[in-house]
């Protein structure tokens, strides 16, 4: 915790900035509250963003137990909870934070960044003031340049990710996950072991099994729960120790079989089905995935790194020594990984046509930060590859703020409209049309 003497005025400023980004959150979380549908097993993790951004408090965890933030998926938590300590992570949506961060950093800084700036600089946020160590994966020129603002102000460890996904490229990522082990065991004065390591990766392989389960069953029944709702049970993943965060997600599976075998859904109406991806979607910037289903469209997947992307994907040890475990983490972290930091990423658009024909999506909506380059670059290929499949999308570009609200409103009324007088296609797509 911050414990330096403040000036009246920056105790006012202080005061103001709770205020105002306690309001924002709560705003967020009734309306997310509010669309029908959501099952009651979800109360748990709307409380977790309840207890971060409305109410300031830090992860709840034992006494003496260290807290590691991350700023990216790529940053295995197995690790940090062999090292006996917590991940926390610290990717930011906080339009009041950004506002600070936004005279710190230069215009075009992407808002995740600003907003990150401006929770260190105003030092009110627990979650931010209580880490001992944060990591950054060096996955941008954002992310870079974070890094070098953060390490002035408390410590910090960067992981190099390689530009692509070639064994010797594995193999450089196997040393910066050692040398991050080496920080990681001094910063918590823990050793990681074998069995430190091993019982880890049990741990997120709980959470990771519960969350196949679950998409297992939002396949099974189109409209069996909104979006939305799954983007706060994500981001609440932020803020839970993985295995009880699997917990609660156990009890929303038991209530989503218990709706299917009544055959129950969010709506009767065939609303138009959205898959939203490109960049991260972080509470409280909620607004795209709101905007879809208060304008009668169904969020019905993701491929963000708040959502389903972070954590799907297992690891899979081969080689059950301590160093094939490392291997597995750094394969797990970059191999499965869509994100457009990877010089060849064709592997996105495999997998937005797999989700599209997983999920029946009818339109895509890709979310561009503002100033976030690598998203906004793979945009036309994205375009070109579902234009092919005759599935429409749309390049939405927003910023921490809510200047832009009624604008994007407009563009995704007109986006569901357009998707809602689009005939069915003649010809039922196949396996070929989707991978070539
Ligand atoms: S979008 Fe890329 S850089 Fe950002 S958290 Fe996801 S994997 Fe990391
Ligand atoms: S990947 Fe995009 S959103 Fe994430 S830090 Fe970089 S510029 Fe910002």
């Amino acid at each position: 915790m911050n414990t330096q003497t403040v000036s009246p005025r920056e105790q006012r400023q202080k005061d103001r900035f709770i205020s105002k980004a306690s309001q924002t959150a709560a705003k967020y979380l009734r309306r997310m509250e509010e669309l029908s549908g959501a099952p009651e097993s979800m109360v748990p993790f709307f409380r977790v963003l309840r207890d971060i951004y409305v109410d300031g408090k830090d992860v709840s965890r034992e006494d003496g137990v260290k807290t590691v933030g991350t700023y990216c998926v790529m940053a295995p938590h197995e690790l940090i909870y062999a090292a006996g300590a917590i991940p926390v992570k610290l990717c930011s949506g906080s339009y009041t934070a950004f506002s600070i961060g936004d005279d710190l950093a230069p215009r075009d800084a992407c808002p995740l960044v600003k907003a990150v700036a401006g929770f260190q600089q105003i030092g009110v946020m627990p979650l931010y003031d209580n880490c001992a160590l944060m990591v950054l994966p060096i996955t941008c020129d954002c992310k870079k340049k974070l890094a070098g603002y953060l390490a002035e102000r408390c410590e910090v460890c960067t992981l190099q990710i390689p530009v692509s996904k070639e064994d010797e490229d594995i193999e450089q990522y196997v040393r910066e996950l050692y040398q991050f082990l080496g920080v990681l065991e001094e910063t918590t004065g823990n050793r990681v072991t074998y069995d430190s390591l091993a019982d880890a990766m049990k741990k997120t392989g709980y959470a990771q099994f519960e969350l196949s389960r679950f998409l297992r069953l939002k396949k099974s029944l189109p409209y069996l729960l909104r979006g939305t709702h799954i983007m706060a049970m994500m981001n609440a993943a932020s803020y839970m120790p993985a295995d009880e965060w699997g917990r609660q997600l156990h009890l929303v599976n038991r209530e989503l079989e218990q709706r299917i075998s009544r055959n129950e859904t969010v709506t009767r109406r065939q609303l138009p089905r959205i898959l939203l991806t490109g960049s991260p979607i972080i509470f409280p910037n909620i607004k795209i995935p709101l905007l879809i289903e208060e304008m009668c469209g169904i969020l019905a997947a993701d491929e963000t790194c708040m959502g389903e992307r972070g954590m799907s994907d297992p690891v899979v040890p081969v080689d059950q020594s301590f160093d094939g475990l490392m291997r597995s983490l750094a394969i797990r972290a970059t191999r499965p990984c869509s994100c457009p930091t990877f010089a060849d990423n064709r592997q996105r658009i495999f997998r937005l046509k797999q989700m599209i024909r997983d999920y029946q999506i009818e339109g895509v909506i890709y979310h561009v930060l503002r100033g976030c380059l690598v998203y906004d670059f793979e945009y036309r290929q994205i375009e070109e590859a579902l234009g092919e499949l005759g599935i429409p999308v749309i390049r939405l570009e927003s910023d921490y703020n809510e200047e832009d609200v009624e604008q994007l409103r407009i563009r995704i009324e007109a986006f569901i409209e357009l998707i809602k007088l689009k005939k069915p296609p003649e010809v039922r797509r196949t396996e070929r049309d989707y991978y070539g």
